[in-house]
């Protein structure tokens, strides 16, 4: 799995639809403070399911779509696309029928966001999944933040271990943990209505 082509539109400074090949080895983005590199970064993650408004510099989600410049109106919705080669099929199970893998995160202004993967509508939950199982996401430690460096020497080691699991790729087992946690106690409420239910018929 390797991310191949990053395309935006309306987000952030990238108002105009721009499409980036991202080549085999390594990639450089250089340009003048303010040009919007760490706005490309910022695509990257969310795209691949990020929640936080702070992650992306922003005091809400809709603070990504385009806000208008002196010669140019703001735009009504910001759309990232992030397609991944699959040739090698190692996508996680439900994502692995193609060659090619194109996951796409669109925001309206008062609707919010929408997914797909495909080209089929999905959740933000699948698409988080997908990059945690996958040892990447949003989260991942291999996208690194102006800042973050000091951050992660001054962290504590409960923060620390959470790098190193996320790089291991079971954050994804975290998640599903929890949720599985959530039905074990429904349902144990439930049985608990129902014994109350047959001892009241009895
Ligand atoms: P530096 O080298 O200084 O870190 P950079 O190349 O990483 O800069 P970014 O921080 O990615 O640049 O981009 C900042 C630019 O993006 C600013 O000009 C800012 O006005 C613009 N920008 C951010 N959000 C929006 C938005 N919602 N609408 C329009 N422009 C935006």
């Amino acid at each position: 799995m390797r991310f191949s082509r990053l395309k935006l539109a309306g987000f952030k400074s990238f108002v105009d639809p721009t499409d980036l090949v991202i080549a085999e080895g390594l990639t450089g983005v250089v340009g003048p403070n303010g040009c919007g590199k760490s706005n490309l970064l910022e695509a990257l993650r969310w795209v691949m399911g990020e929640n936080r408004p702070t992650a992306m510099r922003g005091g809400g989600m809709e603070d990504v779509i385009f806000a208008g410049a002196s010669s140019r109106p703001a735009r009504n919705f910001a759309e990232v696309t992030l397609t991944i080669d699959n040739s090698d099929r190692l996508a996680p199970a439900g994502f692995n029928d193609q060659d090619q893998l194109e996951i796409v995160r669109r925001i309206t202004r008062d609707v919010g966001s929408a997914y797909k993967a495909n080209g089929k509508d999905v959740r933000a939950r699948d698409i988080q999944m997908l990059f945690a199982d996958a040892a990447t996401g949003s989260t991942s430690p291999a996208l690194v933040r102006q800042g973050q460096i000091s951050e992660l020497i001054n962290a504590k080691p409960k923060a620390r271990r959470r790098i190193l699991e996320d790089a291991a790729g079971i954050a994804g087992l975290y998640q599903r943990r929890h949720e599985a946690e959530l039905k074990l106690k429904n349902t144990e409420a439930n049985l608990l209505r129902v014994d109350d239910v047959i001892e009241q018929l009895a």
